[in-house]
């Protein structure tokens, strides 16, 4: 025989124009759900979420029925979203405990998606249960920030699990013995983003009634600054089981393992429920109930944490290879075509067997483009006032073309000026010499080249 009292609470807070948590408590459900998502969507996901997960429980009140009425709850919000252009890529957070009977047993049932988190007080000690899904406490699981640093990190809203934005969700469970004066909070990340451990402590151990404790954080969150939706739900153990000290209170659950025996399946041999909870707030990835050792089920666990994170680590070092490989790839295919599209854009009049050719590229080529012949003009050096003859037998850079041919053409008609009028004064050596066009460039070594 189980009896519970519960308190709730749920707040604007002073920066949101909207309250898109939803905070409920019941007989033997106790829920928060954090809404996102738009304007609406938010609002809509959290309370979807909330009804659907109340309707599939009160179908199956059992162990198993929660763990269902989160699919259930999922799939409302999913189909929801994906009925409305306005509600598209909505989702919530969803935590929830609910008392119910395993064997002849009352048992708590408690599941997580997202990171509204579950607390256990017990004996003055507020432990986490749950794990934010959110990126920043991945990182803090992977060593790369420090908890202290999740709490300001930029991504710390960034959720990893939320309700209702795929068809399927992975919810972590968890199986709770109620023990007599242990009160369990259930709540939105603005509470525990305004308040530290030490000061939801406080007000726990020290104000008795469960609403009163809720309506207290709440206010000590808004005092804080408020800057997010703030909502949490008490749950006191009035009557439950004593601690024999046989069992770990809080044991992390496989989806689908509750309704086993609870005898058969703990994983305890008089560890101290203190470790057991500390470790359940990791929920191992299988087999979380057939350990008959909770040493070797802990170190276990550990292993295949420290994979999980070798793995992830593989994962990220293959994503930086690959951007690091796709940007050298851009890199590169960016100066080959600069220096395409430069030696394409280069032309220069050499002369060649006894005629003036114009050519495509550099002078003497250009890193591995070499000179192609585009026009052989048919314009003998002979044909060529005779200052300008060392320079196109070393090579007159233009800049297109059509600028080429004029060169030529002027050549042509220079030297016939000289042969009917007087002859054209011999240009003097200066630097400006290849871009000019109208005027046959004069007599320099080594125009244009590069
Ligand atoms: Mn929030």
């Amino acid at each position: 025989m189980t009896v519970l009292r519960s308190g709730t609470a749920t707040d604007t807070g002073l920066v949101r124009s909207s309250n898109q948590d939803l905070g409920i408590a019941t007989s033997s459900l106790f829920a928060v759900a954090d809404g996102m998502g738009g304007h609406a969507g938010g609002e809509v996901a959290s309370k979807v979420a909330i009804e659907a997960l109340q309707q599939a429980f009160g179908q199956h009140p059992s162990g198993p029925g929660l763990a269902e009425a989160v699919s259930s709850a999922n799939t409302a919000v999913w189909v929801a979203s994906q009925e409305r252009a306005d509600l598209r890529g909505m989702g919530t957070t969803l935590t929830a405990v609910a008392l119910v009977n395993e064997g002849g047993r009352d048992v708590l049932a408690l599941v997580n998606v997202g990171d509204s988190r579950s607390y256990r007080f017990h004996d003055g000690e507020l432990t986490q249960i749950t794990t934010d899904h959110s990126l920043a406490e991945e990182m803090v699981r992977n060593g790369e920030i420090t908890p202290a640093e999740a709490m300001v990190h930029p991504h710390r809203h960034i959720l990893t699990r939320a309700l209702g934005v795929s068809p399927e969700v992975s919810a972590d469970l968890w199986r709770i013995r109620p023990e007599q004066g242990d009160r369990y909070l259930l709540c939105s990340d603005g509470l525990t983003n305004e308040l530290s451990d030490d000061e939801i402590t406080e007000i726990l151990a020290s104000i008795h009634s469960p609403q009163d404790a809720v309506e207290s954080l709440v206010q000590a969150a808004r005092d804080h600054g408020g800057s997010d939706n703030i909502t949490a739900v008490l749950v006191d153990v009035i009557i439950g089981d004593s601690d024999d000290g046989s069992t770990p209170a809080v044991m992390p659950v496989e989806p689908g393992a509750f309704g086993d025996d609870p005898s058969a399946s703990v994983a305890g041999d008089g560890a101290s429920p203190t470790t057991a909870t500390g470790d359940a707030a990791a929920p191992a990835a299988g087999g979380a109930f057939v350990e008959s050792d909770t040493l070797k089920g802990r170190e276990r666990r550990r292993a295949r944490r420290r994979e999980r994170r070798r793995k992830g680590a593989r994962r990220l070092l293959t994503f930086r290879a690959l951007l690091v490989v796709v940007i050298l790839a851009a890199v590169i295919y960016g100066a080959f075509y600069a220096v395409r599209w430069y030696n394409n854009n280069s032309f220069f009049v050499k002369t060649h067997d006894n005629q003036l050719v114009i050519y495509q590229g550099r002078i003497g080529g250009f890193l591995w483009y070499h000179p192609v012949v585009v026009q052989h003009t048919g314009v003998r050096p002979s044909n060529v006032p005779a200052p300008y003859l060392p320079s196109i037998t070393a090579g007159v850079q233009e800049s297109s073309l059509a600028n080429a041919r004029t060169y030529v053409k002027n050549l042509k008609a220079a030297q016939k000026s000289t042969q009917t009028t007087t002859p054209p004064p011999v240009p003097t050596t200066t630097t400006t010499t290849t871009t000019t066009t109208t005027v046959p460039a004069p007599p320099t070594t080594a125009a244009g080249g590069i």
